[in-house]
């Protein structure tokens, strides 16, 4: 289990000098500097609470300070599944969440809202680095009825899973212009095992992962997928909007002659 989301600003990382420290190997009197904004953090939590820095003063942006504890729970959480794996590590221009290096692989866990040109300028960042950026979307904020244009875009171009704080998955879905029209059953992802893929529609995905929809279409028969997206495309050339649409247009064409 990773827990449950709770809105606590928390980062694991910062440096001393020029060296990374560990919230956990740092020390509580002593003031450190954010690898992202170079900005003073400090040491809390113990005991009761994950250890992880803050910052003295709010930044004016910083990805770091932003981060909420779902977040670290699945930082923490690709870190025990996977070895090695670097957290909050620079890349370039970029602090990488978390660095499969191995594998050139960069996992990119985001459980707040994001932009479409951030989603797209992360994603090309790291591919001209020579990183595969593979995303986690939390449910609190993603794979809602309504899609945000980040979503779509990450969704339909780059490896991207769902996670709800406890899991993390793929589903098939279909869409209309309007919203979500179906959502499949949550496919468990194994990220310790990354694959090649095969395209399928509407997914053009560089890496794939043992569990994952293109890996279950490889080994499963599709047609009833496949019938079932062209039953939705046939369905949106009769989508009611669209029909109320044009009657009000022609309505408004036949007024104004
Ligand atoms: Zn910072």
């Amino acid at each position: 289990m990773i827990g449950q989301p709770v809105v606590v600003k928390m980062q694991l990382y910062a440096l001393e000098g020029n060296s990374p420290i560990s919230a956990a190997n740092a020390s509580r009197s002593q003031a450190y500097h954010c690898p992202e904004c170079q900005g003073t953090i400090r040491k809390r939590g113990g005991e009761h609470r994950q250890n992880h820095f803050y910052h003295i003063r709010r930044p004016a942006s910083c990805r770091q300070h932003g981060k909420s504890l779902a977040h670290l729970q699945i930082q923490l959480h690709l870190k025990s599944l996977i070895h090695p794996l670097f957290l909050e590590k620079r890349v370039k221009n970029r602090i990488a969440d978390t660095l499969w290096e191995e594998q050139k692989i960069v996992f990119e866990i985001q459980c707040s809202p994001l932009s479409l040109q951030e989603a797209q300028n992360r994603c090309q960042d790291y591919l001209s680095y020579g990183y595969t950026p593979v995303w986690i979307l939390h449910d609190q904020e993603f794979n809602r009825k309504h899609r945000s244009p980040a979503e779509q875009y990450l969704r339909s171009h780059t490896t991207t899973y769902f996670t709800n704080g406890s899991l993390i998955y793929d589903q098939f879905d279909i869409f209309t212009p309007l919203k979500r029209a179906y959502k499949g059953p949550q496919l468990p992802v194994n990220l310790t095992l990354p694959q090649q893929t095969s395209p399928f529609p509407g997914r053009s995905w560089p890496l794939s992962f043992q569990g994952d929809l293109l890996h279950w279409t490889q080994t499963h028969d599709t047609s009833s997928l496949r019938k079932m997206i062209a039953r939705y495309k046939r369905s949106r050339r009769q989508n009611p909007w669209a029909i109320a649409y044009k009657f009000l247009l022609y309505r408004l064409l036949e007024i104004c002659s």
